[in-house]
């Protein structure tokens, strides 16, 4: 479903007359992962091609930015743009137990210097406008509506893609295919890569309010984390811009869709009345837009790189929104995978062994997001208790929550996270699955 707004340049689309045949690059995807590595390709010199299948600007979950997201977009030059934009400015988290009681908000400024202390509650029609945008000024050849088909491999190697340009099936060639193509996860579905995590079998049904209840002063921008009084699910409320207010409730599916009743707005009304810190904020608000649901959203890819490939983004893997961790993900794996393809482009070695350099410290980096995601969902966890009775662990849970999470060692953490809750092992991955997240609002992934 698409929002309503002004057409801009981006949606300029159909004009292949410069199309040729042949890039260093071509990357697949033009949302936040895909805009991060062509525009950080074509700053280097190098010839990129953006495919992206949607027309923008539409509508897309996953709004809320956490800090560390800053960096990158300091190199694509895009943080005044930020700055002047009618996002909301975002300082904390704060998270609400099922009988509605607050812990004290987690203020970035506690570890963070001002620079990296405050980030953004965006829309997402009108930020990943501005990132696709953004790419073309840097040089990439983008386009719009064009839906890759699939990866082309010479035996192991891609060699390029084939994309359906309106109703035009053409080969293009390149040096390196990245799949940027989010939860469509493109090349994982093609070579059968993809695993789900047996721990996070979740689903998430949404909306947008307008006129909700936010607080005043520094946390008027804050992410709002409220569980429901089962503890079964748990809310998500981000404030956007024009008052309006994100907010999603996200369980297990067999609690929130399997053996259900009801249409999702019903489900969705239901769990908001068993959720006494968030009623309050949304009784007297309107409801923009039908609930919207996705399901089993979280999954890996077996492999993140091979001859002439690979992967950024959620397309490599996808945990769990919880923590608003996918867009920093999609920055920072976008930025690891656009370094390491400069230096392969430029010495001409795209062999697998070289491209997936970059990913044990994606994987550690996602590893510390994962361990506190599986906390969260311990019935017996709650942060108010684990920092009374280990204090010294505030500063490491705030460095996680701000997204501060590559080369860190987050071991001490860890250790006393299991010695309070019996968190479920990391290497238990279900096997391979290619068929993929089902998802019953498309439009939304
Ligand atoms: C319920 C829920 C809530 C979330 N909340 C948050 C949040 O608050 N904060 C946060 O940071 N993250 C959140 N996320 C995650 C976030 O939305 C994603 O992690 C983020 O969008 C990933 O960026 P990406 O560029 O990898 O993928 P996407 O943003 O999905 O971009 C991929 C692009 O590829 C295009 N594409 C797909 N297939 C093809 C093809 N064959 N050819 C050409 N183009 C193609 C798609 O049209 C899309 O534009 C949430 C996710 C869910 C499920």
């Amino acid at each position: 479903m698409e929002q309503e707004h002004p057409a801009n340049s981006s949606s300029r689309t159909g004009d292949f007359t410069t199309l040729r045949s042949a890039y260093d690059a071509v990357v697949i995807g033009g949302g936040p992962a895909g805009t991060t590595v062509s525009g950080l390709l074509a700053q280097q010199g190098h010839d990129v091609l953006l495919l992206e299948r949607d027309r923008f600007p539409r509508f897309k979950i996953g709004e809320s930015l956490i800090p560390a997201t800053v960096g990158v977009l300091r190199r694509l030059g895009i943080v005044e743009r930020m700055e002047a934009s009618t996002f909301p400015k975002k300082y904390s988290v704060q998270f609400f137990s099922g009988s509605g009681k607050a812990s004290s908000p987690f203020y970035f400024g506690e570890t963070e210097p001002p620079e990296q202390s405050q980030t953004w509650q965006v829309l997402r029609s009108e930020f990943d406008t501005l990132m696709f945008d953004n790419a073309r000024d840097l040089g990439v050849h983008a386009h719009q509506g064009v839906g890759v088909k699939e990866v082309l491999f010479d035996g192991d190697r891609a060699v390029g893609v084939r994309a359906d340009f309106e109703g035009e099936s053409r080969e293009i060639r390149s040096r390196v295919v990245v799949d940027a193509t989010g939860q469509r996860a493109l090349m994982s579905r093609q070579l059968k890569l993809r695993t789900t995590d047996p721990n996070l079998r979740q689903a998430s049904i949404f909306t947008h309010f307008q006129g909700a209840v936010r607080d005043e002063g520094i946390d008027e921008g804050a992410t709002l984390i409220l569980q429901t009084a089962s503890k079964k699910s748990w809310f998500w409320f981000i404030p956007l811009p024009d008052n309006v207010a994100s907010v999603g409730v996200v369980g297990g599916i067999d609690h929130l869709i399997r053996g259900r009743e009801g249409s999702p707005q019903e489900i969705f009304d239901q769990e908001l009345s068993q959720c006494p810190g968030l009623v309050p904020r949304v009784e007297g608000a309107r409801q923009l837009m039908p609930a919207q649901v996705l399901n089993e959203f979280s999954y890996m890819t077996r492999q993140g790189a091979g001859d002439g490939w690979v992967m950024a983004g959620d397309a490599f893997g996808f945990l769990d929104p919880m923590y608003s961790t996918g867009v920093l993900l999609a920055l920072r794996s976008g930025e690891m995978v656009a370094d390491t393809v400069d230096a392969a482009l430029k010495d001409d070695d795209l062999s697998r062994a070289r491209l997936e350099t970059f990913t044990p410290r994606l994987m550690a980096g996602m590893s510390a997001f994962r361990k506190l995601v599986y906390a969260f969902y311990h019935p017996e966890f709650s942060f108010g208790r684990f920092l009374q009775a280990f204090p010294e662990h505030r500063i490491p849970v705030v460095k996680i929550l701000v997204g501060d999470v590559f080369d860190r060692d987050f071991s001490a953490l860890y250790r006393d996270l299991d010695s309070m809750v019996d968190l479920p092992s990391e290497g238990s991955q279900a096997g391979p699955t290619d068929s993929g997240s089902s998802q019953t609002a498309s439009s939304a992934a």
